[in-house]
């Protein structure tokens, strides 16, 4: 079939040579030139023109043909090309016609009540409505296309906001909480949730209208969780979620529907919480006006998933917490224990070695004695180490166990010294402490002193034997105390790290030590209000420099 610009492209599927001829005829008188009519007898060949890479543009149908009778033949060509229009012939009476349109069809026109202008119009405008509706369809698509995508984001982002807000804290009431205030009004009217075995045992609701809080979870109740027929109960033992599109329609009599109806609920969705593979609570989405669709039902699943992930979360925490005070109560009971036989088995030794002294004659084992200091030693090198375990469990969990009292803490710095005496001889360091007058204050006699043991200790261990000086001085409401040291200094990438539990930046061959000291420094300086910082340069040495409030109050440090 040849075209040019404007001519269009008839297919005639007439078996009549005579009704052909005459259509032939028609459209030739009236528009010779712009149409470009080809024909065939049967509908398979018709549908194999339609089929061909260069189709018609209409197709002009006779309805009986040899092989297809009535609106048969209508349906399998639509079948075979949607995109092409067809106008359809038929006789004298109309309702063949109106059937036909019915069917898909654009138009009919009667055999041979029809001019050939009249012909060529009819076929113009199928064509032109044709394309209209394929217009309309495609635009339709688009738009039903970009709102779907458009659902799709705002499914994504409330699924990552549910995410962000279960995940904010670690009680899992509040992680509920914020979640419920994320769905409603986004999602839903109203959110409710239940954990079973969750302290205590009720429902955490949100509602749009803050005065039907009481309500929603007055109604809910333990009616709706014992109901075992649908709803929260059923839901619960079967860990299938349900949807309830229109309450006063699908749901079936109970008390749970009785609820929903008095709650003003139109539509309604009831989703497992899920930890592993079991079901641990159920999340309730109720609807005032909108009707939830079964999309709505799978975004609530996936809520009710992260709400299943979040309480997974608070338990772990919540294991984690119980472990960590369990651990601490031992530290602290074994090192309490550990002190006492110890002390004793200190004290007997000192006896036992001057009795020995006592009784030292020429025969006797003259290295005696120095096993004896050797063993004494040791124990308290021991007892130093359970002392810092004790150190540890004092300062470790949420509540700081300060006694706070008035101190002086010039005095506490002096007495410091004082007992470091036989380290700071043995290191070869002199300590001197720069201030004369008291500097009292409200402290925790035994964390300050703590405090400064530690940074006394380290800089005599760390000082390299060179002078080290204690410096104490007042700031406004602040006290500040500072140990300086010319030993080997610290590296700028430890400065951070040596603060935290365990953590050392010397090795453990040529410097003992547990690296807790500092984390127990911090702990309590921390907890007085007070912060503690180093300056420091590898090879000249270091300033721990601890500045504290001189009036503290016991603060929770994370
Ligand atoms: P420990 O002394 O038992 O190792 P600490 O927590 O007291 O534990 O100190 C942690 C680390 O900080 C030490 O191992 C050491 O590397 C470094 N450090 C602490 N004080 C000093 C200091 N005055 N000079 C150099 N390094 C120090």
């Amino acid at each position: 079939m040849v075209k040019t610009a404007d001519t269009i492209r008839v297919l005639l599927v007439e078996d009549n040579p005579g009704d052909a001829d005459l259509v032939r005829a028609s459209l030739e008188a009236a528009e010779a030139g712009a149409i470009a009519l080809d024909a065939v007898e049967r509908l398979a060949d018709a549908l194999a023109r339609v089929r061909a890479p260069s189709p018609p543009d209409v197709v002009l149908l006779d309805l009986t043909l040899p092989d297809a009778f009535g609106l048969g033949g209508l349906a399998r060509l639509h079948e075979a090309a949607p995109d092409i229009p067809v106008v359809v012939l038929t006789g004298a009476e109309g309702q063949l016609g109106a059937a036909a349109i019915q069917r898909g069809a654009q138009d009919y026109l009667v055999k041979g009540g029809a001019d050939g202008a009249l012909v060529s119009r009819a076929l113009r405008y199928a064509i032109e409505r044709h394309e209209r509706a394929a217009q309309a369809r495609l635009l339709a698509a688009e738009r039903a296309a970009r709102e779907a995508a458009e659902q799709a984001r705002e499914r994504m982002a409330l699924l990552a906001a549910a995410s962000t807000a279960v995940s904010h804290s670690l009680d899992d009431r509040h992680a509920l909480a914020s979640l419920g205030s994320v769905i409603v009004p986004r999602l839903a009217d109203w959110f409710a949730v239940r954990i079973t075995d969750a302290e205590p045992d009720e429902w955490v609701v949100t509602h749009r209208a803050a005065e039907s809080v009481a309500l929603l979870q007055a109604r809910l109740g333990d009616v709706a969780i014992r109901e075992a027929a649908s709803g929260p109960g059923a839901v619960l033992a079967k860990g299938r979620p349900e949807l309830f599109q229109d309450v006063g329609c699908n749901a079936p009599p109970s008390s749970w529907r009785a609820a929903l109806e008095d709650l003003g609920t139109r539509s309604a969705m009831v989703v497992p919480v899920r930890l592993n593979d079991e079901t641990v609570g159920v999340i309730v989405l109720g609807a005032v006006a909108r009707r939830f669709s079964p999309d709505d039902l799978t975004l609530a699943e996936e809520i009710g998933r992260r709400a299943g992930v979040a309480i997974a979360n608070c338990r772990l925490y919540r294991q984690a917490r119980l472990a960590l005070a369990a651990r601490d109560e031992f530290l602290s009971i074994a090192a309490h224990e550990l002190r006492t036989p110890l002390a004793v088995l200190q004290l007997k030794l000192q006896m036992v070695a001057r009795k020995q002294q006592a009784s030292l004659c020429a025969s006797c084992d003259r290295a005696v004695p120095a096993d004896y200091a050797g063993t004494s030693q040791q124990i308290s090198r021991l007892g130093q180490l359970v002392e810092s375990l004790l150190d540890v469990s004092s300062v470790a969990g949420d509540r700081p166990k300060l006694q706070l009292e008035e101190v002086d803490v010039t005095e506490v710095a002096r007495e410091s010294i004082a007992r470091l005496q036989d380290l700071a001889l043995r290191s070869g360091s002199d300590v001197t402490l720069r201030r004369a007058e008291p500097v009292p204050g409200t402290w925790d006699r035994r964390g300050l002193e703590r405090v400064l043991l530690n940074l006394l200790s380290n800089a005599l261990k760390f000082g390299a034997g060179k002078p080290i000086e204690v410096r104490v001085e007042t700031d406004g409401d602040q006290v500040v105390v500072d140990v300086e040291d010319h030993g080997i200094g610290i590296a700028p990438a430890d400065m951070d790290r040596i603060f935290e539990q365990f953590e050392r930046a010397v090795s453990s061959q040529n410097f003992g030590g547990l690296g807790l000291g500092l984390y127990v420094t911090r702990r309590l300086v921390e907890q007085h209000g007070g912060a503690i910082t180093v300056r420091s340069e590898l090879g000249v040495g270091s300033v721990f420099t601890v500045r504290l409030p001189r009036v503290a109050s016991a603060r929770v440090v994370a």
